[in-house]
């Protein structure tokens, strides 16, 4: 039952910003971009360039990347570029690949509000939560921005005549640094609950406010995103905390509600008493990393997130009378199980997560020859990287950290002086557990 709680619906009214009146200028947008407008409009159709590249370049920030809206059909677009290809996942959109930058073109699609009533066409279906299951009906440029999510990201770009054209108010919004959904908020997030998502991600990156009846519905709606699949919901996990405001965006999560559908095992982690210090620790690393434009693993952000939920799953099976390391390798299982139910985790990603974590157990132990074998382990960066971070946030006394990398820093000749350190002061360096059955040196 999709618009349930409909408002008056909003009366919209196309506006043209003309060049002197803006600050978008045709050098900030990328030669492809600028090449595959032109080639559209040569070619006789309207193109315009749209969303986070229009949005970020009116707010003086660099786009992350450029997408294009045209009317003509994503056929039409494939057979105007040799370096295109045609993707068929909810909507059909064409990617125009130039190196390591691609163009997303999207052709104009109809608008989500009326085609529910006047469209049983096959093209567009809604599920029983409202859920939009097929988009592709299309539709002209008007109804192509109403069927956007925010009013600051249905602006076009036209690079025929300068003009920005704004048919739902968002420059106003953009200037008041707003983030409202066009329509009526409930049905459009129950049309695609991941616009509840976007809307954290803009409003973390940008600074903006979540205007109030775009806020209200949120939290008890945040549920249905458990209906996205979970393949989506990871790609939209990696969008959310390596965009530079990871921080910012995990208390916007926990403050809407939003963590539970993404990670639930560690909201019932931390509602059970776990410290959440080691993700706001190592989301404060990763946006730091982020801002020297060093890049985010996606398997340590990961191996972060579920930290909480593996402590706690691991305690509780040691508590139950498991040994250590079987008690470990069990908890490992059962959390990466429950959570690729919410989150995909592709394996070439869940591997390493894994490595992260078991190394923990192993940073400790240098004895012998064991700090060589762990230094060379292909994880061993990343896992040292995680040790700095449990340590910074004070979950383990700090020391060990500090060991490994004076460790890395020296010569075989000071290792091994290290190694023969650690053996002298070993009884009293060790934390208070058993002590280890070892000849006297
Ligand atoms: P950025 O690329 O900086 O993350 P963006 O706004 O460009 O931000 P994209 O995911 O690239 O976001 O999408 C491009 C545009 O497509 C958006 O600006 C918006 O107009 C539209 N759009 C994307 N996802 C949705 C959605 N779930 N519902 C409605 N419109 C959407
Ligand atoms: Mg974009």
């Amino acid at each position: 039952m999709p618009g349930n709680g409909k408002k008056k619906a909003q009366v919209y009214q196309r506006r043209e910003v003309p060049r002197d009146q803006h600050n978008v200028s045709r050098s900030v947008i990328s030669e492809p971009a600028k090449k595959v407008l032109s080639r559209l409009n040569n070619a006789g159709y309207e193109a315009y360039l749209v969303g986070g590249g229009v949005r970020d370049i009116l707010l003086g920030k660099r786009p992350k990347d450029f997408d294009i809206a045209t009317n003509a059909t994503p056929e039409e677009v494939h057979d105007l570029f040799r370096n295109s290809r045609l993707i068929g996942r909810r909507f059909r959109i064409v990617h125009v690949v130039f190196g390591r930058e691609v163009i997303e073109v999207t052709t104009f699609r109809g608008n989500a509000a009326e085609a529910d009533n006047d469209n049983t066409d096959d093209d567009r279906k809604t599920s029983e939560h409202g859920l939009l299951l097929r988009d592709n009906v299309y539709g002209n440029q008007e109804e192509d921005a109403l069927r956007r999510d925010f009013t600051v990201n249905a602006l076009y770009y036209c690079i025929r005549n300068f003009t920005v054209v704004d048919f739902a108010n968002g420059i106003e919004d953009l200037r008041n640094q707003q983030l409202r959904l066009i329509g009526d908020p409930e049905t459009r997030y129950r049309e695609d609950p991941v616009r509840m998502l976007r809307a954290i991600r803009f409003a973390a990156k940008l600074g903006f406010d979540i205007e109030p009846e775009t806020e209200a519905p949120i939290q008890a709606l945040s549920q249905l995103l458990t209906h996205i699949p979970p393949a989506r919901l990871f790609e939209e996990v990696l969008k959310l905390f390596s965009a530079g405001h990871g921080e910012a965006t995990y208390n916007l999560l926990t403050r809407y509600n939003l963590l539970a559908p993404l990670f639930p095992e560690t909201v019932r982690a931390i509602e059970a008493g776990e410290s959440d210090e080691l993700i706001r620790q190592a989301l404060r690393n990763t946006d730091a990393r982020i801002a020297q434009g060093k890049s985010v693993t996606p398997y340590f952000l990961f191996a972060a997130m579920l930290w909480p939920a593996l402590q706690k799953e691991w305690r509780q099976r040691q508590d139950n009378g498991d040994p250590v390391q079987p008690a470990l390798h069990g908890a490992i299982g059962k959390v990466i199980g429950r959570q690729v139910q919410a989150t995909s985790i592709p394996k070439r990603f869940s591997g390493p997560m894994k490595e992260i974590w078991e190394l923990q157990m192993r940073l400790p132990r240098r004895q012998g020859k064991r700090a060589f074998v762990t230094m060379s382990h292909p994880r061993f960066r990343a896992a040292y990287d995680f040790l700095l971070v449990r340590e910074d946030c004070g979950e383990i006394e700090p020391g060990l950290g500090d060991w490994w990398t004076e460790f890395q820093r020296l010569d075989e000749r000071g290792q091994e002086r290290m190694l023969s350190e650690l053996s002298n002061d070993a009884p009293k360096k060790r934390r208070r557990r058993k002590p280890v059955k070892r000849p006297a040196p």
